[in-house]
């Protein structure tokens, strides 16, 4: 299992004022921040805390980023895992992965599991047909259910997962003392568009109001993720990089929307 600790670009812990927009969703994962600061405060009145949440929402909206603030704000271990990663060729690969990483879970805690693209493992077990092949990913999730069910409140561990197809998940993961809880993260609006701007924006070299540019731009990608912006805003970097330029303009920016709408385009594309 590779741990990596929330640790982003130059040493800093990613926080919730990374994480542009999604205020309703901050403010639940919020509560699992302060489930792992103050266990006690919850103990205490009988109550049980939850192990866990969904993160629901489309492809590069800030799942990971929103978990991995979550543990940068409870200043806790961040254990990311994708659920691609458990589904091996070999088998009793997926089970012993999921051992091994709420081992080291349970050695750290308190800490944030964050499993992405849990529908991987997660999907509905014993769907009609042909099965072979199948067992292993159903063994898999089998192995992780038992963890779930293996911790409790005392445990110290808070696994939050991230996927875009709830309705496909099975049954079992739902559960309450599971993931009992969804939290949806939808792509940004026009307001959430510009704060993402403001976000990757900060770091470029810029002679304009920047405000202005995010202003600007959030009005020209309607339907983009907060990955495709941080892309926008990099690939304006690197074009005006090319050309020499002192500062990163407002038309880098629209040959990079143009570059990355192009991208886009083209992993839409069916192939037959
Ligand atoms: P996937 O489902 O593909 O795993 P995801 O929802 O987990 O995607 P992230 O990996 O969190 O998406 O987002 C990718 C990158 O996009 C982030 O590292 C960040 O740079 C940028 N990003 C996405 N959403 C936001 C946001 N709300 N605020 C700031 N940056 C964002």
């Amino acid at each position: 299992v590779i741990v990596k600790d929330g640790v982003g670009p130059g040493g800093k812990r990613v926080m919730f004022q990374d994480v542009a927009g999604l205020d309703e969703a901050k403010l639940e994962v919020m509560e699992f921040v302060d489930f792992l600061k103050d266990a006690k405060k919850y103990e205490r009145l009988g109550a049980k805390i939850p192990k866990g949440a969904l993160l629901v929402g489309p492809p590069g909206t800030g799942k990971t980023l929103l978990a991995k603030a979550a543990a940068g704000e409870a200043s806790v271990p961040f254990f990311p895992m994708s659920g691609s990663d458990f589904i091996e060729m070999f088998v009793g690969v997926g089970p012993s992965r999921v051992r091994d990483l709420f081992r080291q879970a349970r050695e750290a805690a308190p800490c944030i599991v964050f499993i992405d693209e849990i529908d991987a493992v997660g999907r509905a077990r014993g769907r009609g047909g042909f099965s072979g092949g199948n067992d292993e990913r159903e063994n898999t999730l089998n192995a992780l259910l038992v963890e779930m069910d293996g911790f409790n409140s005392t445990t110290g561990i808070v696994v939050l997962a991230g996927t875009n197809r709830a309705d496909i998940l099975d049954k079992a993961l739902l559960r309450p003392g599971r993931f009992d809880r969804q939290i949806s993260i939808d792509k940004p609006d026009l307001r959430g568009r510009k704060q993402i701007f403001d976000v990757h924006l900060k770091p470029l070299k810029m002679n304009v109001d920047k405000s202005e540019i995010a202003k600007k731009m959030s009005t020209l990608t309607p339907g983009f993720s907060g990955a495709d912006i941080a892309n926008i805003c990099n690939e304006a970097a690197l074009i005006a990089a090319r050309s020499r330029k002192e500062f990163v303009e407002l038309v880098d920016f629209e040959a990079a929307t143009d570059r990355v709408i192009g991208g886009l385009e083209k992993k839409n594309k069916v192939i037959t």
